[in-house]
């Protein structure tokens, strides 16, 4: 059988693999994008966030796919695209329980967290209904003219001077492409992970964990008592990534548009294997007997797919790139859904290689910036596990946590804003891992995370993360006067325009032209 030539071939058509097929296309290299199933299909990773949607934008400018762009906001998702599924995220909800007792508010909220995204509905961020964006991306691709070979599993690839040979079947017939360069996304331990026999290495500072999760039909609303009467919240609590915190890990509840709502459990070895996750649904329903109020929200809710049990959800892989091969972010680890980090250190890794797709394989700077490439991929995953596994640490101490949180989102609105206003090189990496200052203190920060907890240890570290976070605070996230209900207003940007190094007036240019209106 003679091979089928390609220059570039991407392994999964998630929406990572359908997108690069579509920039490389762009850049006239000829494509084939493989995928082991078929679309429609379930897959999971679904709530997005702001610096997500400003990356698929970018990239939705930068390689003319105007298709792309109303997907990065819910306004004009809903206005021009209504027969694909969504949900409306407005913020990050977290509220936290004690196993065996009910939900109950205080008038202080300290058991909440509510981080705003987005002042409205019109410029809000979305929960991905996987299986409608993953087809409508690929099938975009596909009338693009980018090769599409679905229900190909490969088993094999061979890397040789030239470029890389991958084989398998199609439908039972055999299939040959020579490509010479193959990018994986199909996912973490994932095709090029297994077939190169890759080595994987653990995490520095993150417990073993694993997830537990499926998609419901009836759903109940939050029930009274997680309000306060006669205080109003900064935007509606459940169109949110709503996190019901417990010790050892979390619950993600993500409602769509279409009656389905995303639900699932991830928690350390101990939790899971006492609960029993290995059993699916029963350790569901024993996590709703301790978690009472959740359970009232789960009455009357019927799981319409089997669940899913993932018995190691870290992972990350000692190699990134090869000489002709490269493992996007999202095949290369994955941490936890918890602050949902999975798209932009995706879409991060899309942008990075479309450049590195750029320069070309033929060039002499090539190897350099596929290194580069690698680098990076393994630091934000890194800086990633080092911020989300000192939150686990935190579980059960919330008061720590949420300010360990904070961390997460003066770095996102500090880095949104900076790319915003046209200096992306100020965004020093996700979570700004590259950042001279921030970097260090967030790592020395999340490490005394996880010390046995002492009288003052709190306010010492409370202090830390304040010095750490407020010269990039562009959020109103260090105004002790809200905490723990930050809103999303256009006015914290204005007065903090010297942190960016911006003039008010360049902030009035990039809230208008962003909608977000001046309060
Ligand atoms: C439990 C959980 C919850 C998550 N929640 C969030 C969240 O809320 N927000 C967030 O930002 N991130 C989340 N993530 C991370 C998110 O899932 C990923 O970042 C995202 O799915 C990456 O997209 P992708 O297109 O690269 O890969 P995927 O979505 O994993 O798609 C991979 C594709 O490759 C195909 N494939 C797999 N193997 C092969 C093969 N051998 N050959 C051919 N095709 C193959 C698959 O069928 C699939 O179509 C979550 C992850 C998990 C595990």
């Amino acid at each position: 059988m003679s091979a089928q030539h390609f220059q570039i071939a991407i392994v999964g058509s998630g929406f990572a693999g359908s997108l690069l097929a579509m920039m490389a296309h762009r850049l006239g290299l000829a494509t084939v994008l493989i995928e082991r199933g078929r679309h429609p299909r379930f897959v999971i990773g679904e709530s997005s966030t702001p610096l997500a949607n400003l990356l698929l934008e970018e990239i939705a400018v930068e390689y003319d796919l105007p298709f792309v762009r109303p997907l990065c906001k819910w306004g004009t998702w809903q206005r021009q695209f209504p027969q694909l599924a969504c949900g409306l995220k407005r913020g990050f909800t977290f509220y936290h329980h004690e196993f065996g007792k009910p939900f109950i508010t205080d008038a202080g909220h300290r058991n909440q967290l509510l981080v705003g995204a987005s002042p409205n509905e019109a410029i809000a961020d979305t929960h991905w209904y996987r299986p409608d964006f993953d087809h409508y991306l690929v099938t975009q691709a596909r009338s693009l003219g980018v090769g599409y070979l679905d229900e190909t599993v490969l088993v094999a690839a061979r890397e040789s001077t030239t470029g890389m040979h991958l084989t398998g079947t199609r439908r039972d017939e055999p299939v040959e492409i020579a490509a010479e360069f193959v990018i994986d996304a199909t996912g973490p331990r994932g095709f090029l992970h297994r077939a190169l026999g890759l080595p994987e290495k653990r995490f520095a500072a993150f417990p073993s964990t694993q997830g537990l999760f499926s998609h419901f039909q009836n759903v109940g609303a939050l029930p009274q008592h997680f309000s306060t009467p006669g205080s109003t919240p900064p935007y509606p609590p459940e169109q949110a990534a709503v996190h019901h915190v417990f010790p050892g890990g979390w619950v993600w509840v993500l409602k769509f548009n279409n009656g389905i709502t995303s639900a699932g459990v991830a928690a350390t070895d101990d939790v899971a294997e006492e609960l029993q996750f290995n059993s699916g649904e029963p350790a569901w329903q024993r996590l709703l007997k301790r978690l009472p109020s959740l359970a009232e929200v789960f009455k009357s809710a019927n799981p319409v797919m089997p669940f899913i049990h993932s018995p190691r959800l870290a992972f990350q892989t000692a190699m990134v790139t090869g000489s002709r091969w490269a493992l996007l972010p999202s095949a290369a680890g994955f941490v936890d859904p918890l602050l949902s980090t999975g798209f932009p250190l995706t879409l991060l890794g899309v942008q990075r290689m479309g450049a590195v797709l750029k320069l070309g394989w033929h060039h002499s700077g090539f190897p350099q910036q596929l290194n580069d490439y690698a680098e990076s991929t393994a630091l934000e995953l890194e800086t990633t596990s080092r911020l989300v596994g000192a939150l686990y640490a935190t579980m059960n101490r919330f008061e720590l946590f949420k300010e360990l949180s904070l961390l997460y989102f003066a770095a996102a609105s500090y880095s949104e804003t900076v790319r915003r206003l046209g200096r992306p090189e100020r965004a020093t990496g996700f979570l700004l891992c590259r950042h001279p200052v921030f970097a260090t203190q967030l790592q020395r920060i999340c490490a005394s995370a996880h010390e046995p907890p002492s009288s003052d240890s709190l306010n010492v570290l409370r202090q830390r993360i304040c010095e750490a976070i407020e010269p990039l605070d562009v959020a109103g996230l260090t105004d002790r006067s809200r905490d723990p209900w930050y809103p999303a207003l256009a006015s914290d940007l204005s007065r903090n325009a010297g942190k960016v190094k911006a003039s008010e007036n360049e902030i009035r240019v990039m809230l208008a032209r962003c909608g977000l209106r001046q309060h």
